[in-house]
Order: C-alpha cells, then structure tokens, then sequence
C-alpha cells in the first residue's frame, strides 16, 4: 500500500502538535512507521488520504458499536446542530439520554454527563472521597483510568505503550494516595486494606480490563472485589468506559452479575462525540454540587450535539438487543479463525476474548494481568500488525489495546481478516 499522502501530513502535523497527534498512541511508536490519516469513514471501513481502503478493528478505540458515519446518529447530529450548538443552558435532550441510561442499568438512580472518560473517572473518585471523608484508592496494574494525575501509577493503554506508566509531572502527593493491586489477584487488595486500614475510599477497576489486551476477570476475583469492600466500607467504582453499553445492554455490571457503587462511562455513550458521565444511587450522587458539597462543574458538559449522538446510539442498543449477540458470535468467529490460522505459525499465542472484545497476545503464558500482558512479544506484534495493515486490516498500534468489534464488520470482513493472518510470515 502506498502511504505517500498519510506521510506528508504526519510531516506538517509534526510542526505544529507535539508527535503530530493529539493522543499519543496514533503515533504508531510501538509498532514502528508512521500515522495513517484518515479522509472519510463509513460502516466497518476506513478510507484514508491516500485513497486505501481498511477494515477497521478500532472503531474510535470503542465508540463506534455499529459502525461509522452510522444513519440514525448522524441524522440526529445534524438536526439537532441546525438549532444552535451549545448553550450552557438545560437543554430537555439531557433528560431524555440520562433517563434512558438510567432506565438500562439496574442500580443507578443518577447520572452526570462530562465530556471524556478521564473526566469521567476523576469525578468518580472526588465524589467517593467525598462520600466516604477519605482519601486514598486502590487501582490495578494496567488499567487506564484516563490521564488525570491520581491514575497516572502504572497506567495501561498509551501511557505503557509509551513506558510511561508513571508519568513525570504526577507529585508524590497526589502518587502516594493510589495504591496499587495486581488484576486478578484478591489477595493483593486483602494486603493493600489492611495496611491502610480505614483510610481507602474507593477500589476502581475495568471489570473487563481493555487496556492491557483483553483481560477476563475471574469469577473468585471479581465478586471477591465486592465482599472486601463490602466488609471495609469501601466503594467499587466500575470504569465502564470501554465495556459500558458494549458488553450488553447492561455492560460488564449485567455480563458478570456484579454491581457496583459508581460506575463511569464514556465512549459508547457519547456515540462517536465527546461524552463521559459517572453514575450512582441517589445517595451517594447527593453529595455532588448543586445538591450537596462536592464540586464538578462543565461548560459543555451535556453538550446538545453530543446528547443527540449518545441519545440515538443508546436508543438503538436499546430497542435492539440483538445487536450485542450478532457482535458477539462475530466476535467468536474470529476468534476461531484467528486461533486456526495462528496454529500452523508454530509460534506461541494466546488470544483473550469477552463479549465484542478481543486480543491477540504473542506469549506461551495465559494473559492474566499486566506482568502476563508484558511478556508478549512486541517484535512478532509488530510483524503481525504492519503484516495486517499491508493487507488493508487495522488492528489497533500496540499490544496492550484490545479490538472493538463494529456491527457493521460482515461475515466476509472477518474472513478476509483471518485469510490475511494466513498470508503473514511471523517466523
Ligand atoms: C478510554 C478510557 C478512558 C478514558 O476516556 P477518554 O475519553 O479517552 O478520556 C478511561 N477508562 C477506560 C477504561 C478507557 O478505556
């Protein structure tokens, strides 16, 4: 494939944004070579400046559940922008989204629209330090939270990608307040309670990790989560950003019969624009300003461009739940094509897989957690990923990101994937 467009304006981005994007991992600087931008998007298919065509793995990094440029979303964009773009005013649009998102989650009374999942997960953690008058959280190895400072200890997604888990410019005031568990293993959080006991307000977690691959929680370990906050008066906070509205219509909360005390979202629900919200029951949503002390504020939060998207979004996942099965059979499919297909390299792999998520990991070891994530290795992932992209497939740029699985993606996309991973010389 020829890349000659793409690479004149990584060039000219590279004089005016640092690294020439605005998230670092689209600068392909793990897997090697150079950015491909894109022109226009429809369905399950990219079509980048130089005129390719790609099958699209990523889907936005999850927002795009049912394919880009999709009918009913930008319908709804388009005529909601005709009568003004935001005004910093209630808007009756925000009831409508907040009440469906209510009315799909079983245990939320309240919700608050912000605009990204950082934002998400940072209020998240001020209003259960807020709710509980104490100051410390647990999170775990490998999971991204977003960028705000008190995530940034041993961060996945870009911020490993990038080996910089823990990022300079985070003081070790704000670092010594998040202490660190391992995923998947309880006994890690039983220590991190007792050695400071009475002063953890919040233990978050993915409960579908996507930020280190695709990483299943076990059953022990998850539920266990639970019976140790219960036990210690700690709150579970979910960050739904990636599984919320993916996994079900329930998210990971309804496919791993859990339920949380706060839960975060983002992605999905803001159905391709920039959306975050964080949830709970009206108790704990009562400590948040106007109602009650805890401040979070947006001068676009609610945004009515963005309610219209995650209102059509939402209300098609809603009314079609089908839609959640149909991905995750192809999902499954390919998992099975892949796995036939990577057996005749006579080289090590595991893939992990849990609803429209899916991760290919380059190891002879079972991915678990992040120091199993790690041990993949990144010479034949690169092999493996510029091997795909040759072959017009884009899988996401680095070891440590699961795909997301589109509705558009057809039977034939997924064969077409698994006969490239055919072609691919990984020895
Ligand atoms: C993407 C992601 C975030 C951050 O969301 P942004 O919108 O990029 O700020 C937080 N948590 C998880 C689990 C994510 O996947």
């Amino acid at each position: 494939m020829i890349y000659k467009r793409s690479s004149a304006l990584f060039a000219e981005a590279k004089q005016y944004i640092p690294g020439g994007v605005n998230s670092p991992v689209r600068a392909f600087k793990a897997v090697g070579g150079e950015p491909i931008f894109v022109k226009e998007a429809k369905g399950a298919y990219l079509y980048d400046e130089d005129g390719n065509r790609l099958i699209d793995y990523i889907a936005s990094w999850g927002p795009l559940i049912l394919g880009h440029a999709y009918e009913p979303v930008l319908n709804a964009i388009i005529d909601k922008a005709k009568k003004g773009t935001s005004f910093g005013m209630p808007t009756e649009i925000e009831t409508d989204l907040a009440k469906l998102a209510v009315s799909m989650l079983p245990n939320i009374d309240k919700i608050r629209f912000v605009n990204s999942g950082t934002e998400a997960c940072m209020s998240a953690v001020r209003l259960a330090r807020g709710y509980t008058g104490k100051d410390k959280i647990i999170k775990f190895a490998g999971c991204y939270h977003g960028h705000s400072d008190s995530f940034l200890i041993q961060a996945g997604s870009g911020a490993v990608t990038f080996g910089s888990p823990n990022s300079p410019g985070v003081t070790q005031g704000t670092a010594k307040d998040t202490l660190l568990a391992v995923y998947n293993d309880l006994e890690s959080v039983a220590q991190l309670i007792k050695a400071n006991k009475g002063e953890i307000a919040a233990v978050i977690i993915e409960p579908v990790a996507g930020n280190m691959g695709c990483i299943i929680p076990t059953d022990g370990f998850i539920h266990g989560l639970r019976a140790l906050c219960d036990e210690n008066d700690i709150l579970l906070i979910f960050d739904e950003v990636m599984t919320g509205f993916r996994l079900g219509r329930g998210g990971a909360q309804e496919a791993l019969g859990i339920k949380a005390d706060i839960l975060c979202f983002g992605k999905v629900i803001g159905g391709g624009l920039p959306v975050g919200a964080f949830a709970a029951n009206n108790e704990i949503m009562g400590y948040l300003a106007p109602d009650g002390p805890v401040y979070q504020a947006g001068t676009l939060s609610g945004n009515p461009l963005a309610m219209s998207a995650g209102l059509a979004m939402l209300t098609e996942l809603n009314n079609n739940p089908e839609i959640f099965t149909s991905l995750q059979e192809k999902t499954a499919h390919l998992h099975i094509g892949l796995s036939k297909a990577l057996d005749k390299k006579g080289i090590p792999y595991q893939i992990n897989r849990f609803g429209s998520m899916i991760s290919v990991h380059f190891t002879d070891e079972p991915v678990m957690d992040f120091a199993t994530s790690a041990k993949g290795n990144n010479d034949t992932f690169k092999k493996y990923f510029h091997g795909m992209l040759d072959q017009g497939i884009y899988l996401p740029p680095s070891a440590f990101e699961s795909y997301f699985l589109n509705d558009a993606l057809c039977y034939e996309d997924l064969d077409a994937t698994i006969e490239a991973v055919d072609n691919l010389d990984l020895s």
